[in-house]
């Protein structure tokens, strides 16, 4: 199979068509202080931009600083240094817009209303109530839960209340979603099945999504482009280009482009080190992203 390789755009034409990228973050950094102790480095200067329509793997260490970095995007957590934008605006702004769907790790459903109520949580202000009972029927069947709509959260599998959260999420079909380990306690199977799934509704409401993983193959299967990140403190090793076509489909994961990805990413995360020059073995690995940062 032929090496496909990315050029960062000619600076001309970077200039020319400017979009404004739908997520824009810089030298962010974080830490927690917790009482009576030193404070714990968690993030140390991450820079990250996301072209609009773009799915972005965030992979790294578990215990890195993912979720926080996470969290940050969302604005639900301020860094303590850096600056993030989300469409060129603050990122609680675009929250309170519903421009930004956040997908927490701890994705708590309330226990007394059913998962059709579940999924439509965050759509119940300015909406009538059949429109959001709609949005949020489409959205289960979506990740595959439309007969158990009428169902209670603890009479659901873990990982079919990890799809309610998700189906909340995409409910709102906002334009940027923000998932945190989505498939986290599915079986492998639930899993591809849904981020197959996840990719076509992505599509369908144009959405752009920043997903954190710690499955090398899931990022390769899904993402545009996967950044990897150090151990804690959390530095962004390397971005790394999916250079599979598109759509993909299950298949794609017995190509040996797509294990070639894995191996190389896997390479990164097991060496942990730095690529901000690119290695000769590699070209897989850029130091310039696509977008202008
Ligand atoms: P990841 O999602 O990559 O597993 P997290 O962002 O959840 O990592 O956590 C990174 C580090 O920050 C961990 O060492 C964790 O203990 C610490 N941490 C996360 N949240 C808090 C918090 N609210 N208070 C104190 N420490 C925290
Ligand atoms: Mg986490």
């Amino acid at each position: 199979m032929s090496r496909v390789s990315v050029e960062a755009a000619p600076i001309a034409e970077l200039t020319r068509s400017e979009p404004v990228p739908a997520v824009r973050a810089r030298a962010i950094r974080a830490a927690y202080q917790l009482a009576g102790r030193p404070p714990l480095a968690v993030l140390d200067g991450i820079d990250l931009t996301v072209a609009s329509g773009e799915l972005v793997a965030l992979l790294g260490p578990s215990g890195c600083g993912k979720s926080t970095l996470l969290r940050i995007l969302a604005g639900v957590q301020l860094p303590s240094d850096g600056t993030v934008e989300i469409d060129g605006r603050p990122p609680a702004e675009a929250r309170r817009a519903k421009a930004l769907g956040l997908m927490l790790q701890e994705h708590a459903l309330l226990p007394w209303r059913t998962a059709l109520d579940n999924a439509r949580l965050g759509l119940e202000v300015n909406r009538s109530s059949g429109s959001s009972a709609t949005l949020a029927r489409e959205a289960l069947s979506g990740v595959g839960l439309t007969d158990f709509a009428d169902y209670y959260p603890h009479q659901l599998s873990g990982g079919m209340r990890q799809r309610v959260a998700l189906a909340r999420t995409l409910a709102l079909r906002p334009r940027l979603l923000l998932l945190d380990e989505p498939f986290a306690a599915l079986d492998e199977l639930t899993r591809e099945e849904l981020g197959w799934e996840l990719t076509r509704l992505r599509t369908s409401i144009e959405a752009t999504a920043v997903m954190v993983t710690h499955s090398v193959a899931e990022a390769v299967a899904l993402a545009d482009r996967v950044v990897v990140l150090s151990a804690r403190p959390a530095r962004v090793l390397a971005v790394v280009p999916v250079e599979l076509p598109r759509p993909r489909a299950v298949d794609v994961e017995g190509t040996a482009e797509f294990a070639r990805h894995v191996g190389e990413i896997k390479r990164l995360l097991r060496g942990g080190v730095e690529t901000s020059q690119p290695r000769g073995s590699s070209d897989l690995l850029r130091e310039r992203q696509r977008v202008p940062s």
